[in-house]
């Protein structure tokens, strides 16, 4: 059971923050900011059950002054408050559990400075990434981070939730990038990290906050480094006898010292989605070609004559048909899949000067031939960048045939990658459809990004099924010593494996979270379970002890 705080007249008193039109309490606001993008929100959906944790109110200051404000009125009154980017997080990571205040950051969306010299960038939070990188671009500049997500998530919720992009080989990870941070911690007071190329000696004021999900304070503005536009980019497609000797490629190329922008292998199956015009060279047999079709379009046009219609309806009555009934028995198509070729896709790329590149290009090839790999020259590269964005947003389809499809992107050092992989398939086959590609390479190890797919004509227990498969997949990751979270964040989904991955790190989060934010108003529910942070002792507005 909820503690409750008071909610009379809340509405009332934070439009003395933020002005009466940037407070919302209507039904609809609360529907739409009641979840995120984490696919078990869209299975509640499903059910039935649109507005779960319905929070009490939506705000959307604009001013780091309102939000100084927000943080600590709710801080005084003990009112859960959710920071909120653009809500694209896969992880529950801005579901209001125990209600309370949505601070909807998006209208602080400024470009506050371009360093020339210094080569950064400063921006508010709320900046949606796609603008940001605009500007910069207009400025000839770059950030280098091209999340897939990029037109519809902010710079806060990267830095929150310690975002990947596709270039990360090349630039790092947000964290990499980030040089100074500006934060409203819980009480209303603003921190802001030395104004430095790089930490000063002692602790990493960014790095405490980069990554804490909204669970420590309010990320405002940040200082990033940027980069001079590239001249040129080139890009260049290889296959692999297996995942094998593909991922010994990716390994070779990092730690010969190159720095590719894109550096991605497919697996077997997973080359077949992402490059279906060599599909023939992959081998694949002609049902498993017709299923990646019915998995990755979003079925018939209608047409306006009325015959073409009525078979629009029956082709995409089928369509449907034929994906419930095989993603209700993975096992098959698991099955199915082991027996391919083996052959993988690699993509890679690389961007900047025209010398780095061709230099960088003519090295990396002759490498990977020197590792089996075939050339297939430039086009699987070129298919790649042209549809960069586009398979994300291929998944609601399967959302209305009654499956759900989620990610779990975890990360691995070379000698424990492909036990990981291997383990994570097997305990993951009885549940769901499983593929994977591994990119976000290092010199030490790399990330392998896994696809799921199942369906259950029972919306209850696809719940339970999306649970079973999540948990015998991160129960293999920890097993196997990898990391449950490279760049999706922890969020809810993830929260329960945090002890099994950092063992006693819980005490010391909780330390740091009675410090900050001693009445637990901060993003309740998210990195750690709140019972194992209440039995740390921290106060979590809104929970009681032994719920
Ligand atoms: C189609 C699709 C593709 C994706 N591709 C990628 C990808 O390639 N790489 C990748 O890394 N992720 C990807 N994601 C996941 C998601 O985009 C990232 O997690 C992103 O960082 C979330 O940004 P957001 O602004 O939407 O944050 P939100 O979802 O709004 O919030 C995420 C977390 O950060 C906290 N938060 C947000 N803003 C702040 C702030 N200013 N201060 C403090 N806390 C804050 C929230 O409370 C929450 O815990 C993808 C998601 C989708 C839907």
């Amino acid at each position: 059971m909820n503690k409750p705080f008071e909610r009379r007249g809340l509405a009332t008193d934070l439009a003395a923050i933020v002005g009466e039109g940037n407070v919302s309490v209507r039904q609809a606001d609360k529907i739409a900011y009641s979840r995120d993008m984490w696919p078990k929100a869209q299975i509640w959906v499903h059910q039935g059950d649109s507005c779960r944790y319905p929070p009490d109110c939506i705000v959307w200051p604009h001013s780091v002054e309102q939000v100084q404000q927000l943080l600590s009125f709710c801080h005084e009154r003990r009112i859960p408050i959710i920071p909120y980017g653009a809500g694209s997080g896969v992880c529950g990571g801005t579901i209001p559990i125990r209600g309370g205040v949505i601070i909807d950051l998006k209208a602080l969306n400024r470009v506050l400075h371009i360093d020339d010299r210094a080569l950064t960038v400063e921006a508010e939070s709320g900046i949606i990434g796609q603008h940001l990188e605009m500007e910069l671009e207009r400025r000839g500049y770059t950030l280098g981070h091209f999340p897939s997500s990029i037109y519809c998530s902010t710079l806060g919720g990267w830095l929150a939730a310690r975002s990947a992009g596709q270039y990360s080989s090349k630039y790092g990870k947000i964290e990499d990038m980030v040089s100074r941070l500006e934060v409203v911690l819980p009480g209303g007071q603003l921190f802001t990290t030395p104004r430095v190329p790089a930490p000063l000696g002692g602790v990493d004021w960014n790095q405490l906050f980069v990554g804490s999900e909204g669970c420590l304070g309010v990320i405002t503005t940040s200082v990033l480094k940027m980069h001079p536009a590239p001249i040129k980019r080139s890009f260049r497609g290889f296959t692999f006898p297996s995942v094998r000797e593909g991922t010994e490629g990716i390994r070779t190329v990092m730690q010969a010292g190159l720095t590719p922008c894109l550096l991605r292998l497919y697996d077997p199956f997973d080359s077949l989605i992402a490059y279906q015009s060599d599909a023939a060279a992959l081998s694949a047999d002609q049902a498993l070609q017709s299923l990646i079709k019915a998995l990755t379009s979003s079925g018939p046009k209608s047409t306006p004559k009325r015959r073409a219609t009525r078979f629009g309806d029956w082709q995409r009555a089928l369509k449907k048909q034929a994906v419930r009934m095989i993603l209700s028995r993975p096992s098959m198509l698991n099955m199915a899949v082991e027996r391919l070729s083996e052959r993988c896709l690699m993509v890679i790329g690389f961007e900047g000067t025209s010398e780095h590149v061709d230099d960088s290009d003519a090295l990396a090839t002759g490498l990977l031939a020197a590792r089996g790999a075939r050339d297939l020259g430039p086009e699987p590269g070129r298919h790649w960048y042209e549809h960069r964005y586009a398979i994300s947003y291929k998944q609601s389809p399967l959302y209305a045939v009654g499956a759900f499809v989620d990610t779990m992107e975890v990360a691995s050092t070379w000698d424990r990658l492909l036990p990981m992989y291997a383990a994570v398939k097997r305990a993951v086959a009885p549940y769901g459809f499983i593929m994977a590609h591994f990119s976000h390479a290092y010199t030490e190890g790399c990330s392998i990004y896994f696809t799921f797919a199942a369906c259950d004509s029972d919306p209850q227990a696809l719940e339970e099924r999306y649970d079973r498969l999540w948990g015998a997949g991160l129960r293999a990751v920890v097993e196997q010593s990898g990391t449950i979270s490279h760049h999706h964040g922890v969020g809810m989904s993830k929260a329960h494996f945090m002890t099994n991955e950092y063992g006693d790190g819980v005490s010391l989060f909780a330390g740091l979270k009675k410090m900050l934010d001693p009445h637990g108003i901060m993003n309740p529910g998210k990195l750690w379970p709140d019972a194992e942070l209440i039995d740390a002792g921290v106060e979590l507005a809104g929970a009681t002890r032994g719920e």
